[in-house]
């Protein structure tokens, strides 16, 4: 029990590195996502040929790997409004808030995922939220996923752990993890096989993976990779 971990796994980038980095460090690990009616279901799909490639990365990660789960959760694009669910503009809000906010996403999912690893009896629950590249999204922030830890803990008599091993670290650094985690054949992985752009595309491919290279998740992941390569240019890293 104490060496298990449920992780949020979207197949972006992040949640990738996560998985990653879950399957170095406990024994059992399961997955798990939300369909809850994103624009675009590409990240559902490349879901299953990530998580397939990562469990063949290494003897341990593929026996530690146990199954995924996906939580419909429709009714959080029914109740709320964003780029992600509705055919709405990118941008910012009047309120300052990006576009692609759903409020309250991250308290949702890190709730039910709470249930379902109270369930499988599994201790730690992995997400790769991030307050350094700070997005905007106040239910990422290092606060919130602690107050939420207590809330969860208290309301279901259980000792979960919410990790975030991205909290702390910047864009460029989590390339860097994926390559300290798994070397080139993790980090080729998410280059391939990942998807982080918003608007779902699949087409047009770069250095750091396919997507249109302008939305706010392609600007981040392409800047995040070529701070990395940047400093790599300068050490032994490939
Ligand atoms: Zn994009």
């Amino acid at each position: 029990m104490s060496s298990s971990a449920l992780v949020l796994f979207s197949g972006g980038q992040d949640s990738t590195t996560c998985l990653a980095w879950a399957l170095s460090r406990y024994e059992r690990v399961e997955t798990v996502g939300f369909a809850y009616g994103q624009r675009h279901a590409v990240e559902m799909d490349v879901r299953e040929p990530v998580r397939r490639e990562l469990a063949g990365l290494s003897d341990d990660w593929g026996r530690r790997l146990g199954p995924d789960r996906v939580v419909p959760l429709d009714v959080l694009g029914e109740v709320s409004a964003s780029a992600l669910t509705a055919d709405l503009p990118f941008g910012t809000r009047p309120d300052g808030l990006p576009a692609t906010f759903v409020p309250g996403r991250n308290l949702v999912f890190l709730t039910f995922a709470a249930i379902v690893a109270y369930q499988r009896g599994l201790k730690h629950v992995v997400a790769g939220v991030c307050e350094t590249d700070f997005s905007g999204y106040p239910d990422c922030r290092d606060d919130t996923v602690k107050a939420l830890q207590v809330a969860i803990n208290l309301g279901m008599e259980a000792r979960l752990v919410l990790e975030t091993p991205l909290m702390w670290i910047d864009k460029a650094e989590t390339w860097q993890l994926a390559q300290t985690l798994g070397g080139r054949k993790l980090v080729d992985l998410i280059v391939a096989e990942t998807h982080t752009c918003y608007v779902g595309d699949r087409e047009h491919r770069h250095d750091w993976g396919a997507g249109c290279g302008t939305c706010d998740a392609c600007r981040l992941r392409a800047g995040g990779w070529a701070r990395w390569r940047g400093s790599a240019a300068g050490s032994n890293a490939p």
